[in-house]
């Protein structure tokens, strides 16, 4: 089955309200790949701005987060439904920047179900450190984030899941996974996916590369067999963020 392209753009803590409005402006007046699916996050205040500045039509938003429990007293957190009301069908779970806040892999599973029982599709993220890297751990770490995941989503759920690795070395550092790299990870997980779900999921699913993609990289990326688009941080706040959308190509 033909895997669809798909570029998230990761705005993390960036931006305000004047210059969301020109990147989505940029978005919105580019000539963007019709077969790529992108998905914009900005921080939680922008998220009205964004969903009513948005046009282009491959274009959706996304929140960087949500919490895995229903509306009630849990000060300063964010709902799914809240997300759902503001007419929002994506979140991003499990970055890791909030699992180095403590997110464990059992809790970005639970968020990652609560989002899909309340209607969100997810961009579910996964990775290494450079130490657990240099000591050979790479494929157990993410297998193991798998693991939780797949304990807690099953049937349909996986069709509401993007899973995005993201060497946490690699994020925000400009160090970028080589093409082998990246494309022996997310051979691994498919490979997991194969064994541990299902042939359809593991041919199916989305796995997106993560970290210090840019337009100088992202077309030998693009190359790789497993590598089925990205999700793209410092780069998705400029010009181009265009040139990687269209990488594809
Ligand atoms: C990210 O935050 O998901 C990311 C990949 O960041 P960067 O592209 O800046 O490395």
């Amino acid at each position: 089955m033909a895997r669809k392209f798909f570029v998230g753009g990761n705005f993390k803590m960036n931006g305000t309200k004047e210059s969301i409005k020109a990147i989505i402006k940029n978005l919105n007046e580019a000539q963007l790949d019709p077969n790529v699916e992108v998905v914009i996050a900005p921080s939680h205040l922008y998220l009205p701005i964004a969903v009513d500045a948005v046009t282009a039509s491959t274009v959706s938003v996304s929140a960087q987060n949500v919490y895995a429990k229903p509306n009630g007293a849990h000060t300063g957190e964010v709902s799914v439904s809240q997300l759902k009301d503001l007419g929002l069908n994506w979140t991003i779970t499990g970055h890791s920047e909030r699992r180095a806040g403590g997110e464990s892999d059992e809790d970005v599973a639970s968020k990652t179900k609560a989002a899909i029982d309340g209607g969100l599709s997810v961009i579910w993220c996964c990775g290494e450190s450079l130490e657990e890297r240099e000591a050979g751990n790479t494929v157990a770490v993410v297998e193991k984030q798998l693991a939780a995941l797949a304990a807690k989503v099953s049937g349909d759920d996986w069709k509401k899941i993007v899973i995005a690795y993201e060497p946490i070395w690699a994020i925000g550092t400009g160090k970028v996974a080589t093409t082998e790299q990246a494309q022996e990870v997310h051979a691994a997980i498919r490979k997991w996916l194969k064994a541990n779900v299902s042939d359809a999921v593991a041919d199916e699913t989305r796995i997106l590369y993560g970290g210090s993609v840019t337009a100088k990289n992202s077309k030998d990326l693009a190359k790789q067999a497993d590598i089925d688009g990205f999700l793209v941080g410092g780069a998705s706040l400029k010009p181009e963020f265009v040139d990687i959308i269209n990488s594809n190509q």
